[in-house]
């Protein structure tokens, strides 16, 4: 995984502009099935890394996720932001600088296992989740950017017909069913945007 300081600074505004774009929807998402506040939730994280991006991007991978991580659970709020935050931690603690895919694949999978644990989740419980698993598979395989985009959004989607088994969701029960998860969307908008930074910008 290569990425240099302007790679990680451009993946930050790329990642503030997605969500930014998107806060409303994630916040009707969130309307249908929870408490409406997933968009505003993940723009104000979203806001605090971005406007740490200069120093962010200065670190080593390792620990620009890490820190990243932190911000994202000091500003996200809710309930995502200690599994947004898990993940990148987890995956800033794990990466080592000279990581390849493959090495990052395996990292990932940790962090996953992470956020399930802080979770207390798994899979088909209809969480951001459903995302992350789909999402680590094709890497695993060294599939193209393109279709790991393609698998996240998908994977979002896929939540709609699921009944919730944690978070505010569960509460609703068989009423949750029919709405797409809004953490599930962000997490695919956010995948999807990175791998579209990385096909466009050729990293690998
Ligand atoms: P809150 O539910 O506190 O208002 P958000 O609206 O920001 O927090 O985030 C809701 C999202 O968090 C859900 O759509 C779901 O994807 C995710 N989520 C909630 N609880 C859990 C959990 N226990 N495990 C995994 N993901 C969860
Ligand atoms: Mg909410």
């Amino acid at each position: 995984m290569h990425l240099d300081a302007e790679h990680i600074s451009q993946l930050i505004a790329l990642c503030r502009a997605e969500i930014d774009r998107n806060c409303d929807r994630l916040s009707v998402l969130d309307s249908a099935i929870g408490d409406g506040d997933h968009g505003a939730n993940m723009r104000r994280g979203l806001e605090a890394v971005f406007a740490e991006r200069e120093s962010i991007a200065a670190l080593p991978l390792p620990a620009a996720l890490e820190r990243i991580g932190l911000v994202l659970v000091m500003n996200i709020g809710g309930a995502a932001g200690p599994l947004y935050g898990t993940l990148l931690m987890e995956l800033g603690r794990g990466l080592t600088p000279d990581a390849d895919a493959t090495g990052f694949a395996a990292t990932l999978e940790s962090a996953i296992a992470a956020v399930a644990r802080r979770g207390r989740s798994g899979p088909g419980d209809k969480t951001l989740l459903d995302v992350l698993y789909p999402v680590q598979a094709e890497m695993r395989r060294h599939a193209a950017p393109e279709t790991i985009a393609a698998c996240a959004r998908s994977a979002a989607r896929s939540t709609g017909p699921m009944q919730a088994r944690r978070g505010r969701a569960a509460f609703l029960g068989a009423r949750s069913i029919g709405h797409e998860d809004p953490g599930a969307s962000s997490c695919a908008l956010l995948a999807a945007a990175i791998c579209g930074y990385f096909a466009e910008h050729r990293v690998s």
